[in-house]
């Protein structure tokens, strides 16, 4: 049986040769096979990239016991099967990354002390949920975070939210015990572009989702003006500049090239980055450019 390990990890486990600017917090590790979803913003099955990561296969005997993994799933039939295989095979604790549960998928998360779920909602609304991901249901995704695990819901920003939105969403999120993974949507060499996020409107976007997640703020203290965020509480915390997600998740190089400014910061290198001035360019702003 075979798996994908992101390169990074791969490097960071010594299967392959390699050097990195941050090593990655967890062990990414992926379901092989073509996804059936077809996302609209998403490169899987291109020449082994997800997002700019490359994730070549390994045997699974080389993983096994493997210590603090996420496991990605990838949507296509004998899914279930083949999680349970895998995870019987990792034989530890470790976080799964889904489109969305069922009793099934549950179940087998269950029985293999699966310690955090992500799940992939991406989209901020049911009708761009529909748009960018018209193989699969809104309301399942939904439905997922009624299980009684520790959730991360994955969104991914840019694809024609409004800030209203997205911070609506947060708000949900946080009233059920949720968590947040960003992501920002990053167009990819050879597919037509679906969506785009400027910097200082996520940074904009993390900060004010950083406050409503830490209780220091609730949507009724932003305004928005048609949907774009106007005013928020005067806070500042770089962590909130941090990939956010499930413990130890810190993604890095998963948007961005290394040497530039990165959306999601995998470790506290702010210095040489006004971050609170890119929030306020992006509140007196008018538009994202
Ligand atoms: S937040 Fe990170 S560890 Fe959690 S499911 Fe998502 S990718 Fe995996």
């Amino acid at each position: 049986m075979k798996l994908r390990v992101s390169v990074g990890s791969a490097i960071a486990l010594g299967l392959m040769k390699g050097s990195m600017k941050v090593e990655p917090g967890i062990t990414y590790l992926m379901l092989p096979g073509i996804c059936d979803a077809k996302c609209s913003y998403c490169t899987w099955g291109k020449e082994d990239y997800l997002s700019r990561v490359r994730w070549p296969e390994f045997d699974v005997e080389l993983l096994e016991g493997v210590k603090n993994y996420c496991l990605q799933t990838v949507e296509k039939k004998g899914l279930e099967r083949e999680l349970e295989a895998v995870l019987g095979a990792l034989g530890s604790k470790g976080d799964v990354a889904i489109s969305y549960l069922t009793p099934e998928r549950a179940e087998i998360l269950e029985k293999n002390n699966v310690r955090q779920v992500g799940i992939g909602l991406d989209a901020c609304t049911a009708e761009l949920y529909k748009k960018h991901k018209p193989g699969l249901s809104w309301e399942k995704a939904l439905d997922s975070f009624n299980y009684g695990f520790d959730f991360a819901c994955h969104i991914i920003l840019g694809l024609g939210e409004s800030d209203e939105d997205f911070l609506r969403l947060t708000q949900s999120m946080k009233d059920k015990n949720v968590k947040l993974a960003l992501f920002a949507y990053t167009p990819v060499r050879g597919k037509k572009p679906v969506g785009y996020i400027s910097l200082r409107r996520y940074r904009a976007l993390q900060l004010a989702s950083y406050l409503i997640e830490k209780e220091k703020a609730s949507i009724e203290d932003f305004e928005f003006e048609k949907g774009k965020l106007a005013v928020m509480p005067p806070f500042f915390d770089e962590r909130a500049f941090l990939t956010r997600g499930c413990e130890n998740c810190n993604r890095p190089f998963y948007n961005e090239r290394a040497g530039t400014e990165p959306y999601n910061f995998p470790e506290g290198c702010f210095e040489s980055y006004d971050l609170m001035q890119e929030v306020k360019e992006y509140l007196d702003s008018d538009n994202d450019s």
